[in-house]
């Protein structure tokens, strides 16, 4: 090698130009094997979980600045942050109220004149920013102006300093991006690394695999292209471009996941369990009411699933007193007329035991047997010898239907011939369990039941791989619920209220406020409350249940509490699903800004359930903003689905998503409420491939396959 060359090499152009060409980085190298980032730097990545080229280049910036050009200082107050570059002409420092500090920062535009307002920049108590912010500096500022006196302040901007003009080009006059922030790691020290690293893998990243089918492409941006626009935009256009690309990607890949495990689901080899329909006819004609069109049409979706031969998967969403059970029940009967076992899942004891009444109430009659299993209660019920007029090919002395807790999902509980498993309130449930029940071969039909309602975009993620039945209609028989929130210092008022409806033979639910149930129960604040609501209401009968009273007791409490011979119950959340007593019209929801809106909602539906007009009434002693608001919703709407939609606005899809339980990975860029019509066309695609080519065999889909199976670690049953 000639001495100009190693010259060359040491000063590390032919290094990079080698880099660019045979042996640039690969998306999955590590980045502590490129050699140039510092090792603090690196732990800091770490703890953000990057340890890849790909972790760095798909963390994606969380908003971007406009710095191409700065707008001029403003006058006036506004509610959209807006950047500001200025240079700082004056610091100081104030204390006030003994050891607290106040840090200001006065900034002069650049090309000021004699009209221009100084910005003055404040930071309270944050002990750092004085050592990085020095007179002399130009800095970028990011934050609300607001009218403090007669001066405009901007409270705890976020800012950079800018420290030379050769990092001009890489975080200002252009679209700059900014990061979630971390400890130890500036957004410049970041945006650089990104930057160089986008630089070495010129002109692009070997792995960078566009994963797109051609029907979501706009236009013929590359993945690796989107990447590079989304740090450094050329322009909005190219970050909305690049952004959508990103998105779709993302969700494509979530509903490819979900298209293989539907997929997979389907062609588990299954059989028929439908019967012909004179059971599910006499059951019709002997309730008490006519089904809803809604619930006609649920039960024909099911009754198609069940007379087909591969294994049905489906949820069915409803509003809390929708009636689903009954629906639940004819399709039961379809899969017993067709000769098989069904079972019947519910959360919780009460649950149970509460189904197991209801179906020995209507089936009995047909002659159906059936079967009660949870840790505390084992029994059977049902006549041996009025069933003739079905065939039946289990043994004449072994349960139809069969319902329980989770109990069901041990083994202990053979069943002998499962064609229908029913799991009421699917939320309760993981999907590990749902498998555990529905494991076995052939597979049998499962509906999945659940009175959460969810936004519409999310059943598509977190149910993707179901089929949806909702029921969007309600019985006619119900009465209204007014639902009016008070505050403590008015409970005289709501007390004489309660009472002239127990008068009136309503019966009243007072909802104690215990969050759940594995809360330790507090007996002693219980019982004081108990014995205080007994006193306020007297002579009218008073029982106190909660997840601590054994359950043959609380069998007992609730029983009397159906029969009417108690008038209130005084519970925890205990109550919150399924229970149905349609007399008791009234609840009271003590302390109730400290229920989520999804529980409350649920509270709610224990009542509206009989003809008679139903008041709940959410006691409060909040005066706080979010809470009043939270607690407005309530009383605007009954609909459960308008509920969760206002859910989601005031706080976000984190708690709803649970990507825990349905086993998704989580997003990086896509947002699932305000990119829905994005999901849904990611959605279709995947759909549209795993219809064409469910074992993913053509050779254009091969991409698809890999980004499955590497990514998700899943592995075809079918396949390979
Ligand atoms: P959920 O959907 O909350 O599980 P349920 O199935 O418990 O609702 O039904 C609530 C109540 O409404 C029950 O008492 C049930 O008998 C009754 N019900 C169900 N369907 C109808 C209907 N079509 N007309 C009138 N009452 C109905
Ligand atoms: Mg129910």
């Amino acid at each position: 090698m000639s001495k100009v060359l190693e010259q060359k090499v040491r000063d590390g152009e032919v290094a990079v130009a080698s880099m660019r060409g045979a042996c640039a980085p690969q998306v999955s190298q590590s980045l502590e094997e490129l050699n140039w980032i510092p090792r603090p730097r690196l732990l800091a990545l770490r703890r953000l979980g990057i340890e890849t080229v790909e972790d760095l280049l798909t963390h994606f910036p969380r908003r971007h600045e406009d710095r191409t050009e700065f707008p001029r200082f403003p006058r006036e107050e506004s509610d959209v942050p807006i950047c500001l570059c200025g240079e700082v002409v004056k610091t100081s420092l104030r204390r006030f109220g003994g050891w607290k500090k106040i840090f200001e920062a006065t900034l002069q535009e650049s090309q000021a004149n004699a009209l221009s307002e100084p910005l003055v920049c404040r930071w309270f108590n944050l002990h750092y920013v004085q050592k990085m912010i020095a007179s002399g500096q130009r800095i970028v500022v990011f934050g609300k102006p607001r009218l403090r006196g007669k001066r405009i302040c901007m409270d705890h901007p976020e800012f950079e300093v800018i420290e030379n003009d050769e990092e001009m080009s890489i975080h200002f006059r252009r679209i700059t991006p900014i990061y979630p922030a971390t400890e130890g790691l500036s957004q410049r020290a970041l945006r650089s690394i990104v930057y160089r690293l986008l630089n070495e893998l010129r002109p692009a990243p070997a792995g960078f695999e566009t994963l797109l089918p051609r029907g979501l492409m706009n236009g013929d941006m590359t993945r690796a292209a989107a990447i590079r626009a989304i740090h450094f935009p050329k322009s909005w256009e190219d970050r909305d471009a690049a952004r959508e690309h990103l998105v779709l990607s993302e969700f494509f890949a979530m509903q490819m996941l979900i298209a293989s495990r539907r997929t997979d689901a389907s062609i588990r080899t299954g059989e028929a369990h439908c019967g012909s329909d004179v059971l599910l006819d006499r059951f019709l004609k002997a309730l008490p009411f006519e089904l809803t069109r809604a619930q006609e049409k649920v039960i024909a979706e099911i009754h198609h699933d069940l007379a087909a031969t591969h294994p049905m998967n489906r949820l069915l969403q409803g509003d809390v007193g929708s009636g689903k059970t009954v629906v639940a029940i004819a399709a039961m009967l379809l899969a017993v007329e067709g000769g098989y076992q069904a079972a019947f899942m519910a959360p919780t004891q009460i649950l149970a035991e509460q189904h197991y009444d209801v179906l020995r109430r209507w089936l009995e009659p047909l002659g159906i047997r059936l079967a009660l299993r949870t840790a505390a209660r084992q029994v059977e019920s049902g006549p041996l010898s009025l069933f003739a007029c079905v065939n039946r090919t289990n043994s004449p002395d072994e349960a139809q239907i069969i319902i329980g807790t989770h109990a069901l999902l041990y083994e202990s509980v053979s069943f002998s011939n499962l064609g229908f498993a029913v799991i009421d309130e699917q939320h309760k449930f993981g999907v590990a369990q749902r498998a555990r029940l529905t494991a076995r071969e052939p597979a049998p039909d499962v509906l999945v039941m659940t009175a959460t309602p969810i936004p519409r975009t999310l059943t598509m993620t977190i149910y993707g791989d179901l089929d949806v039945s909702t029921i969007d209609e309600m019985p006619r028989n119900r009465g209204k619920i007014v639902t009016a929130v008070r505050d403590t210092t008015k409970l005289g008022e709501v007390l004489s209220f309660l009472r002239t409806q127990l008068e009136r033979g309503r019966q009243l639910y007072v909802i104690y406020p215990l969050i759940d149930e594995s809360e330790k129960l507090d007996v002693k604040a219980a019982a004081a409350e108990y014995e205080l609501w007994r006193e306020r209401l007297h002579p009218f009968r008073c029982e106190l249940v909660h997840g601590r009273i054994p359950a043959p007791e609380k069998q007992k409490i609730m029983e009397r509490f159906r029969r009417g011979d108690t008038s209130t119950l005084i519970s925890t959340t205990v109550l919150e699903v399924g229970v149905d007593v349609p007399n008791a019209s009234v609840m009271l929801i003590e302390n109730a800004e400290r229920f989520g809106l999804a529980q409350l909602h649920q509270l709610r539906g224990r009542i509206g359930r009989g003809e008679h007009k139903s008041y709940c009434i959410l006691l409060t002693s909040s005066q706080a903003k979010e809470a009043s608001e939270k607690l407005a919703v309530l009383e605007r709407t009954s609909n459960g689905f308008e509920v969760a939609e206002a859910d989601w606005e005031l706080r976000g899809p984190g708690d709803l998503l649970g990507t825990a339980q349905s086993g998704l990975p989580a997003l990086k860029i896509g947002n699932l409420k305000t990119d829905a019509h994005l999901m849904r066309r990611a959605r279709g695609a995947a759909m549209s491939i795993f219809q064409a080519d469910p074992r993913l065999e053509s050779p254009e889909n091969q991409r698809f396959r890999r980004l499955i199976v590497e990514k998700h670690g899943r592995t075809f049953s079918n396949v390979s």
